[in-house]
């Protein structure tokens, strides 16, 4: 460690904030290796063979190495080991036998070239594929490329793996780039926070560190210039400001800031157990989305009274065929199971548009987001839709469990699942299977502007509502969620996409159904007194939302603003309509 010289100036970065919270501590630079300068060595016909067979036995000790930290992953508990593990088997399976190795024996004899200069050809090659096919997860999966290609040359050239093993105690590691293995096998008692030059927010690493909690930060290059090791300096990954070497008004303002966080995160801890009603007396659920089984443990740690969504697609995603029915209910019931006696909504099918695309065979017609999607696709497919319910059925035998269908916009297509599930159920009660007594409750979610209209006739046939704010937005005002040339006007607060918000609430409470909103803005909590105000008793919302929601729960007088929310919609102006409820937020 350098020591630090008297006249060291204070420098501001501003950069990409991607894991939360304010660390405080010493560079501890880390050097990802200059292994990518490899040298390309012109080698003659009767060495290819030799090349080869190098690559293959380095091939053999990386995925040695990998299958070490394998078990360490293993070792480790929650999200951090999971996705770690997630990780690892994905270079185990890219090094063994695949086509980067194959790919890089070829080129070593069509190139004549060394095996090292071969790996990076290769590495380059797939990293482009990548790179061109414009969608986000892919691109962020070009750093897992790029490791293995690192580890393949590390392992060629026999250089010892660069650990962190020598971190010293809150230490903020500096790098240019850190693999997603390095990241998630930081002693989080002695790393303090990290700042890459390089990676993305949907990146693996940037998933780790903020599941080991380690406050991160995707800062500007210049900082590698800069920083040396020894230097004091500030991250703060919920802004994504970065301090070196900071003056005494800056450190005390920061350390004073990370009090207050640290403060703020020990009472929202706190609320875990704490019921969420409001000033007034008013029981709120709270309920978190799942998109995956192993989100499971979040939702349990963050108080959640059941899952509101569970997104089904992920058993249909990554795969040639269907999944079977058992295959469904193995993991439906694991998740049921896991929610010992708390409710899980399971949202059937929602294929289309942005959804799995041109998977399960579907044909795209001239409009995907208006064509056979979701519910409209179980229906017209019915095996895929019954071999659902079938194992949804199932699952309900091992905890409550509510049905929910999504894009739903007339009260036949609820008519006919019912119709449907009766049939199934008895047909399988018939067979011997064990169901509940009372089938689980089938619900409709609303997101399409004309169920929000006719929200009085759906809820006459639903058991209960779950708004999609999500897809509302973008059908009431046009507006495709996915294009980012439109996303300035993708607005969930338009006063139209709040009066059928509103409209849905009122229809479910008189008909006597419990109504939630699962759309992305039931984890802002500036929004909790809107909503709740409009009538709604559930919200579902990411786990990692629902502490700061059930806070604003807590400190709510319903019965003073519910008049003053539902007044609001006769507002036309969104401009004066955001001020309004700017302001019904501060009460
Ligand atoms: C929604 O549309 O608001 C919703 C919750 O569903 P998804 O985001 O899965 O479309
Ligand atoms: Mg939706």
């Amino acid at each position: 460690m350098k020591n630090k010289s008297a006249q060291q100036t204070e420098r501001s970065y501003q950069g990409l904030a991607v894991a939360n919270g304010i660390a405080i501590g010493r560079v501890y630079r880390h050097d990802s290796g200059d292994v990518f300068h490899v040298q390309e060595v012109r080698i003659s016909a009767s060495r290819v063979r030799d090349e080869q067979h190098r690559i293959l036995e380095a091939a053999a000790r990386a995925t040695d190495r990998i299958s070490g930290l394998q078990a360490e992953a293993k070792r480790m508990s929650g999200a951090a080991g999971e996705e770690l593990g997630y990780l690892l088997e994905a270079y185990h399976q890219m090094l063994s036998g695949s086509r980067l190795i194959r790919g890089v024996q070829k080129r070593i004899a069509s190139d004549l070239v060394n095996a090292e200069a071969a790996v990076m050809k290769e590495i380059g090659l797939m990293a482009e594929a990548f790179a061109s096919m414009d969608d986000d997860y892919l691109s962020a999966r070009i750093a897992d490329v790029r490791e293995v290609g690192r580890r393949l040359v590390e392992a060629l050239t026999n250089k010892p793996m660069q650990s962190l093993a020598k971190l010293h105690k809150n230490a903020v590691v500096v790098a240019d780039e850190l693999s997603p293995a390095d990241t998630a096998l930081l002693d989080p008692n002695l790393a303090a926070g990290l700042v890459t030059t390089l990676g993305g927010v949907e990146s693996h690493t940037a998933i780790v560190a903020r599941s080991l909690g380690l406050p991160a930060v995707i800062a500007e290059d210049d900082i590698l210039n800069v920083a040396r090791d020894g230097d004091q300096i500030i991250v703060d990954g919920s802004t994504g400001a970065v301090v070196l070497n900071p003056g005494a008004a800056t450190l005390k303002d920061f350390r004073k800031r990370r009090a207050a966080q640290m403060r703020g995160q020990r009472a929202l801890r706190k609320l875990k157990t704490v019921p969420a009603v409001t000033k007034d007396g008013f029981a709120i659920r709270l309920m978190a989305n799942i998109e995956l089984p192993n989100e499971v443990e979040a939702a349990l740690a963050s108080g959640a009274e059941g899952i509101g969504l569970f997104r089904s697609e992920f058993m249909f995603m990554n795969r040639d065929g269907l999944p079977t029915e058992d295959e469904q209910f193995e993991a439906l019931r694991q998740v049921v199971a896991e929610m010992n006696g708390r409710p899980v909504t399971i949202r059937t099918l929602d294929v289309g548009a942005d959804k799995l695309g041109s998977a399960l065979g579907m044909k795209i017609g001239p409009n995907p987001a208006l064509g056979l999607r979701a519910i409209r696709f179980s229906l017209n497919r019915r095996r895929v839709l019954l071999t659902q319910l079938a194992a949804i059925l199932r699952a309900a035998a091992y905890g409550p469990v509510r049905i929910l269908l999504p894009m739903v916009c007339t009260v036949d297509e609820v008519r006919e699942v019912r119709m449907a599930l009766n049939r199934l159920a008895q047909r399988m009660r018939r067979s011997g299977v064990k169901l509940p007594d009372q089938l689980p409750p089938l619900g409709v979610m609303i997101e399409i502007p004309g169920a929000a209209l006719a929200a009085d006739a759906l809820a006459a046939e639903s058991d209960f509502f779950a708004i999609g704010t999500n897809d509302l937005t973008q059908y009431t005002l046009a507006i495709d969620r996915t294009d980012e040339q439109v996303a300035y006007l993708y607005n969930p607060l338009h006063p139209a996409v709040l009066r059928l918000i509103q409209f849905s609430a009122e229809s479910a409470a008189a008909a006597g159904i419990p109504v939630s909103l699962c759309g992305e803005i039931a984890g802002d909590d500036k929004l909790t007194p809107l909503l709740l105000g409009f009538g709604i008793t559930e919200l579902s919302m990411a786990a990692g939302s629902l502490p700061k929601v059930k806070k604003r729960i807590l400190d709510l007088n319903l019965t003073a603003i519910s008049g003053r929310a539902r007044r609001l919609t006769s507002e036309s102006d969104p401009t004066k309509l955001r001020g309004m409820i700017d302001e019904l937020a501060e009460i």
